[in-house]
């Protein structure tokens, strides 16, 4: 009677656990008997949802999801999947706005990291209702709060918080983080594993580049703080590290005082030379007031471009900015020249700047080489310049036109092969094709990163970050990922020395070239922080433990 009992205990459990399913073969048993086994949900709405992504290009059905309520439970299970004979892949999920499965594990657990900041609950919606109002796991410190001697306000936000959480949340104190993502429906964690970067990064650095402090739990479960003074080599590996190393569940974060709005550009050229002689020269001026000199004039605190192919809609998420006329003209000057390109600035003030915009804006339009007539204004409030993707993001999803695949290409070129990639790609691969999305072309310095992260960028002080975001609206995504494997192939045949961002490859070789002279650096890391290889094995990067 006790072995009955104890049966009937057990199938009690796993039919809670589960929802009534059976316990999933690809699972040890003595999970069931963990504390934070009732954290696990192996329903298949749950597993369905956390088996796909952004580019719904994969399928990487886990065996069950984990929902969180804090550190603590993804330590617990870390610790438990590190202990077993068998590899148990556990990959935490952000928002799921990877494009290639990276925050997936086949048959193995992924963790919801936006269960963290409800205490656990989660319905396996990736797309609930947001609740701003509540914050989630976001705390404010400003120098009078926290007085540690450096004087800098920081938020401390979970690493599952949504980048617009952190932006509203610290606007109630007039302050912001200083560089961004294009989209704010990313989570801080998702980000920071890769670098983000938008049009910002020119002057403050990517989004790695401005962490002051981190939360990791590792890949044998160990709940570590990392900073540039403490576990130093542990903090290094996480920035850009791909979910290789640890799960962030903190980050410490800079912040500065946030502008009320935003005058922004947006210019047209018809030569791509006169459009990056232009996006150069204006990452050149310092955009900081207090650093103007007499000579120097105040720069744009936002630059960004993008390209306009004459066979492709000027209408996409990006471009809410125009009226018909103006897309009218700007689809015009597409069809006579084939490729056009859109310089895109913008300044920050507040009231007490605000008489001096218009003068700033028109003192660099001065200098500027872009097709007269071709000039268009907006002025809009912060919130509203950092958050301009949801209302295309908005429009599309009215239109079924969100989930789509998305087989994206970004890449990071040269400066010095950047007129090369522009007359074989943009000019060339792309004209030959019909392509749906926006491409954007923006420069950026690499003395704002620091090499010692684990994220790569060319060798060069100045390269430029190129997205080509296409959407297969109507299926047949293959031929746009053939076009991709095209424009690799041709930077590779021409020698231009191009670095993937938010890198998709399949072979070990593809990833050494990926990392060079960091991969034994990158390797090393692992082998001290999940030398089982559990974490985040949807990049692709370690098959085996080390
Ligand atoms: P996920 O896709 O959930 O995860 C990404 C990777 O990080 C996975 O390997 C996952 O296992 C790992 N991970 C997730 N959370 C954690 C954590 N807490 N700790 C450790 N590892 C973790 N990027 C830019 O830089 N600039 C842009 O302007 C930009 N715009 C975008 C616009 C759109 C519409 C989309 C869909 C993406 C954009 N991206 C941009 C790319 C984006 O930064 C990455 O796809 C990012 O990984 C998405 O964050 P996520 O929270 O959805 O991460």
């Amino acid at each position: 009677s006790y072995f009955l009992t104890a049966t009937f205990l057990v199938g009690s459990l796993i039919s809670i656990i589960g929802h009534q399913k059976p316990w999933p073969g690809a699972l040890p048993r003595e999970l069931s008997s963990l504390d934070v086994a009732m954290r696990l949900r192996v329903d298949a709405e749950m597993t369905a949802a956390a088996a796909t992504d952004f580019g719904r290009l994969t399928c990487a059905v886990p065996a069950a999801v984990f929902c969180p309520s804090s550190a603590g439970d993804i330590a617990a299970l870390l610790r438990f999947a590190y202990e077993q004979q068998r590899p148990l892949a556990v990959a935490p999920r952000g928002h799921g706005h990877s494009v290639w499965g990276q925050a997936s594990a086949q048959d193995g657990i992924v963790i919801d990291m936006r269960s963290l900041r409800d205490g656990g609950a989660s319905d396996g919606n990736q797309c609930p209702p947001l609740q701003l109002e509540k914050p989630g796991r976001l705390r404010v410190l400003t120098s009078s709060a926290w007085d540690d001697g450096m004087g800098l306000p920081y938020v401390d936000a979970g690493g599952e918080q949504l980048w617009v959480e952190v932006l509203n949340e610290t606007l109630k104190r007039g302050l912001a983080p200083k560089s961004w993502t294009d989209y704010l429906y990313l989570t801080v964690g998702g980000t920071l594993s890769n670098a983000g970067v938008s049009g910002q990064a020119f002057r403050d650095g990517p989004q790695i580049s401005n962490v002051c402090e981190l939360d990791v739990v590792t890949g044998k479960g160990e709940m570590m703080t990392c900073s540039r003074d403490l576990n130093p080599d542990l903090f290094y590996a996480v920035l850009g590290g791909l979910g290789q190393f640890g799960v962030i569940t903190r980050a410490r974060i800079a912040l500065g005082p946030a502008p009320e709005r935003v005058r922004w550009v947006r210019l047209f050229y018809t030569d791509f030379a006169k459009f990056t002689k232009d996006q150069e020269y204006l990452i050149s001026l310092e955009g900081k007031m207090e650093d103007i000199t007499v000579k120097k004039k105040k720069g744009f605190d936002y630059v960004e471009g993008s390209v306009f192919l004459d066979n492709a809609p000027v209408r996409n998420w990006r471009s809410s900015f125009y009226s018909e006329e103006a897309e009218g003209r700007i689809s015009s000057l597409a069809a006579q020249h084939g490729v056009i390109y859109c310089l895109e600035g913008s300044i920050y003030y507040g009231p007490a700047s605000a008489p001096a915009v218009e003068q700033d804006v028109e003192r660099l339009l001065e200098d500027l080489s872009f097709v007269p007539g071709f000039l268009f204004t907006n002025d809009v409030s912060f919130m509203d310049f950092l958050n301009r993707v949801r209302q295309g993001e908005l429009r599309l999803r009215s239109k079924g036109l969100w989930d789509v695949s998305h087989p994206w290409l970004n890449v990071f070129v040269p400066k010095s092969r950047i007129l090369d990639f522009d007359a074989g790609v943009f000019k060339g691969i792309l004209k030959r094709n019909r392509t749906m999305g926006p491409i954007l072309v923006y420069p950026l310095y690499k003395d704002k990163w620091d090499e010692r992260m684990s994220s790569v960028t060319p060798d060069e002080d100045v390269f430029y970050s190129v997205g080509m975001l296409w959407a297969a609206t109507a299926g047949g995504w293959e031929k746009l990922e053939e076009q991709n494997a095209q424009v690799l192939r041709y930077c590779d045949e021409a020698g231009i020395e191009v670095k993937q961002y938010l890198p998709h490859y399949t072979r070990r070789d593809e990833w050494m070239k990926h990392f060079g002279p960091k991969w034994d650096m990158f390797v090393e890391r692992k082998r001290k922080y999940d030398p089982k290889a559990l974490l985040s094995p949807g990049q692709g990067i370690f098959t085996a433990p080390l």
